[in-house]
């Protein structure tokens, strides 16, 4: 084994405290923050040592009910469906200010709660958040309907109109981005909102929620509750008078909402949900950027992202050298406080997924693949864990196939384009996929043959409020972002009129 000491150089400290107070820890019904009608409360971690940072509210199936009737009244009584468009969109703009204003307490409380660092807090969850709200502002008074031209005795016309209470859940890697993916168009498009937050990471939609009141959103309009996934998410994806589900996790959760929708109201459900996203090089790409995006696309977040390149596929004839420098860059990676300076990755979210990691990694050890880094836990306390990278992963190793969530790399080798289609293909899963190459033919192959939601060309998980996303197969349905995801939030109504005017015809 050429396994070095694994080297970094920061070194674990103990914690400073994060620059921001927690002042939101209830629910949010009907424009006010409230305890939970049992009165319960649950604890958020410190993913950096486990220690209790708050104590939050815990809605159960009463506060559902509360929280539905609260968005049912706003959406049948309110003026938020019925006021002008252009209202709607100077208080969503208003939010956007806020947003700026309070960006460096929101992207401490996310660093906090979910253990990303500070600095891509900053650079990417704020301005991409900031950039949705924005984005989906500058919809709301663009959504219309179209005229039809049908038989010649009617004018015919449609509406677009908002589908009612949009229940919402999300998941904890990216909590104020996801709260943005879902909120920002539901409001958009006049629609009243129920959002659960994952129980991991519940500070930063509490508070953003908090500043949306300050721009004005009237009350009702928004609702958020805390707790439990069977507890508050499955009463809330069942209840009768939620008119749409939009939810994002993992794919076994979407199955298990998907039946609630269907057996309590038969509402539509949009989903995003898990992937094993396969990363492409081919032998005339530019190697040295491809092993840096390799490393880029699976290390981001912790490796907590649905879109993580978690099947590095590279042609046999770049593949010691890619290996080779992977696994410097993985040793070269810097562990540590993600509240610190030149820090590259903090902790893991939880116990839970902690251990699940490692397991993985012990798996991936045991059915033969050769680790070339990493492969423990890093530090002694929190939920630190080494970058990991394996080298000659078969296909059928579990490790190829589960999706890990964790800071794991898995390369493989491939011989040629037919082969390497076939291979990335086969997982129940088809989010997102990298290609690297200079030949224009082999990406426009590639892009067309890979049955995924996503493909990035010589570059990774960029992000755009325009781009539309979303998965094939069992990573969801819908597409989320763009004006693909005004369409989650409207439906359409015909409207038909005869034309009464003979003379004129
Ligand atoms: P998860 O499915 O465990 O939880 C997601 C949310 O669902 C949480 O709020 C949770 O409380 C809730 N939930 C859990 N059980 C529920 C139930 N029975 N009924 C209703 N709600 C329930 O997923 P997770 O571990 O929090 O998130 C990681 C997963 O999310 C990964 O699989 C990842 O790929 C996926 N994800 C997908 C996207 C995407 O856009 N496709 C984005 C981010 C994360």
């Amino acid at each position: 084994k050429r396994i070095s000491s694994y080297s970094t150089s920061a070194a674990y400290d103990v914690p400073i405290n994060p620059p921001v107070q927690i002042n939101y820890t209830k629910l949010l019904i009907n424009g006010e923050f409230v305890d939970a009608a049992s009165g319960k409360t649950f604890p958020t971690f410190d993913p950096r040592t486990g220690d209790v940072i708050a104590h939050i509210s815990e809605a159960d199936a009463e506060d559902v009910n509360r929280a539905v009737s609260a968005a049912r009244k706003a959406f049948d009584e309110g003026p938020w469906p019925k006021m002008s468009a252009h209202d709607r969109s100077r208080i969503m703009l208003k939010f956007v200010d806020l947003l700026e204003k309070h960006s460096e307490e929101l992207a401490a409380l996310e660093t906090w709660d979910n253990g990303k660092t500070y600095a891509k807090a900053t650079t990417d969850d704020l301005p991409l958040t900031i950039r949705i709200f924005r984005y989906y502002a500058g919809w709301a008074d663009k959504i219309h309907g179209l005229t039809v031209p049908a038989d010649g005795l009617y004018h015919v016309h449609t509406l677009h109109e908002p589908i009612g209470v949009a229940g919402q859940i999300i998941p904890w890697n990216f909590p104020l981005l996801m709260f943005a993916w879902k909120v920002a168009p539901a409001l958009a498009c006049g629609n009243t909102v129920v959002l659960k937050t994952a129980e991991q990471t519940p500070l930063s939609a509490l508070y953003a929620s908090k500043l949306l009141h300050e721009a004005g959103l009237p009350q009702g309009v928004l609702n958020v509750l805390s707790g439990y996934g069977p507890v508050v998410g499955a009463p809330l994806a069942s209840h009768i008078d939620v008119d749409k589900l939009a939810f994002t996790g993992s794919t076994d959760t979407g199955k298990a909402v998907v039946k609630l929708a269907a057996k309590s109201n038969l509402k539509p459900v949009t989903l995003e949900l898990g992937g094993k996203s396969p990363f492409i090089v081919f032998q005339d790409a530019d190697v040295d950027k491809a092993i840096e995006d390799a490393h880029f696309a699976l290390f981001y977040n912790q490796g907590q992202c649905c879109t993580a390149g978690s099947r590095t596929f590279v042609h046999e004839s770049i593949y010691d050298d890619f290996v080779e420098k992977s696994r410097e860059l993985a040793l070269k990676r810097v562990v540590g406080d993600p509240f610190k300076k030149g820090v590259e990755q903090g902790p893991q979210i939880d116990a839970e997924q902690f251990e699940k990691i490692l397991k993985y990694i012990k798996i991936g050890i045991e059915s033969g693949a050769r680790l070339e880094a990493g492969g423990e836990r890093f530090g002694s306390k929190g939920y630190y864990i080494q970058p990991t990278v394996f080298s000659d992963v078969q296909d059928d190793m579990l490790i190829a196939k589960d999706e890990i969530f964790g800071p794991v790399q898995s390369i493989s080798k491939f011989r040629d384009i037919n082969e390497v289609i076939q291979r990335a293909n086969a997982t129940q899963y088809g989010l997102a996929a990298g290609v690297y190459t200079k030949a224009l033919d082999t990406a426009n192959t590639m892009t067309r043959a890979l049955r995924v939601g996503t493909v990035w060309v010589n570059c990774y998980d960029v992000f755009d409020a325009s781009i539309p996303f979303g998965g094939y197969k069992m990573s969801g349905n819908g597409r989320e972002k763009g004006m693909y995801g005004l369409s989650n939030y409207l439906q359409v109504k015909s409207v038909i009129t005869p034309l009464k005017n003979p003379a004129w015809l």
